[in-house]
């Protein structure tokens, strides 16, 4: 009879240490060159096995760089001019060729052989002359690139990446399959990209930092939101000094092939799209602060943190009351309104 009351009060323990907090299952990995962390609660290993599952297969399909997996949809179209897709290469491409247009082409998916001819992707950096950019630039230009019903095509030598927005896709999947499995509460960061799905599970609204550019491991600030995705481009992530002294970041003006040097050191936006909010990091760090406010005022899709080498924070005014900066940063916060 002891016993089995003890065996009761054990099982009643658990479903009330359940009921405070539920499962969490944390699964951390590298996909994408980069390091991604998903947080998931009321799952266990099985979902974030098949989480991270979707993630490399993403990666092994999408990559410009990963030249071994015959799979690799992406490196064939590069090596070959035209590939046969399936209808996810082909939507991703389409929706990422469209935010291509809506920008201008400050954010441009051909951009790929400047980036290269940097040294970005084979990390021997190097300043390329001018005549060489001069060879390169007529490569670029997204609307060349044909989406047809079942196969993507480009001109020879040009070349196709999914870099600047590859991150937000997989931000996406995940989101859209946390929700099929009726998740309510996840927090997943995608090497920068963060997701952040449903509510805390107390019921609060998730907190996601701002990376400090000039210290990238720690946070300037705080954005309180639920159900968004959140992209940073900083030129702080990737970048090298020059034989000339100059700092050369890894975002690269499509019209000029070099790299941009317009004052800003990150961008980061808001949105309830994934691709939306990675392919605008991009091109919004192109456009530059002026243009930036001119692009947010034309569409109610998106808010955003524009950090600058002078400490100013440009806050959108979306998120301007959902921000609160980090104790001992001393950034000038100014709010941005639709003009
Ligand atoms: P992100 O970190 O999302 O801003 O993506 C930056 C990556 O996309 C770079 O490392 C390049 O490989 C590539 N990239 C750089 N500049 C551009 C651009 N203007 N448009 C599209 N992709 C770019
Ligand atoms: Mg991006």
């Amino acid at each position: 009879m002891k016993k089995l009351l003890s065996l009761l009060l054990c099982a009643c323990c658990a479903v009330l240490a359940a009921g405070c907090s539920p499962n969490k299952v944390t699964r951390g990995f590298e996909a994408m060159d980069t390091y991604m962390q998903l947080d998931v609660y009321g799952a266990g290993d099985s979902l974030a096995d098949a989480l991270q599952q979707q993630i490399d297969r993403l990666d092994s399909k999408l990559s410009a760089t990963n030249a071994a997996p015959a799979e690799n949809v992406i490196y064939q179209l590069n090596q070959k001019g035209s590939v046969e897709a399936d209808a996810e290469v082909l939507a991703l491409a389409k929706q990422s060729l469209e935010l291509c247009r809506e920008t201008d082409g400050a954010l441009d998916l051909t951009v790929y052989p400047i980036v290269e001819e940097w040294g970005f992707i084979s990390k021997a950096y190097h300043i390329p002359s001018q005549e060489r950019l001069s060879e390169l630039l007529p490569l670029v230009d997204f609307r060349r690139v044909v989406c047809g019903e079942s196969a993507l095509r480009v001109e020879n030598g040009m070349k196709l990446d999914f870099g600047a927005v590859a991150k937000g896709y997989a931000a996406d999947l995940t989101v859209e399959s946390l929700r099929e499995q009726g998740i309510n509460s996840a927090i997943c960061n995608f090497g920068g990209t963060v997701a952040a799905y449903g509510k805390k599970p107390g019921g609060s609204a998730w907190k996601v930092g701002i990376a400090d550019p000039e210290n990238s491991a720690a946070f300037m600030g705080y954005v309180t939101c639920s159900d968004k995705i959140i992209a940073t481009s900083g030129s702080y992530e990737r970048y090298f000094e020059g034989e000339d002294g100059k700092i050369y970041s890894h975002i690269i003006n499509p019209k000029t092939g070099y790299p941009v040097d317009n004052g800003i050191a990150s961008v980061s936006i808001i949105s309830e799209n994934g691709v939306l909010s990675d392919g605008l990091s991009t091109a919004l760090f192109v456009m530059g602060k002026e243009k930036a406010q001119e692009f947010y005022s034309s569409r109610a899709d998106f808010d955003y943190i524009m950090l600058t080498d002078d400490n100013k924070a440009y806050v959108s005014e979306g998120v301007y009351d959902s921000f609160t900066l980090a104790g001992g940063y001393a950034f000038d916060v100014v709010k941005i309104k639709r003009q």
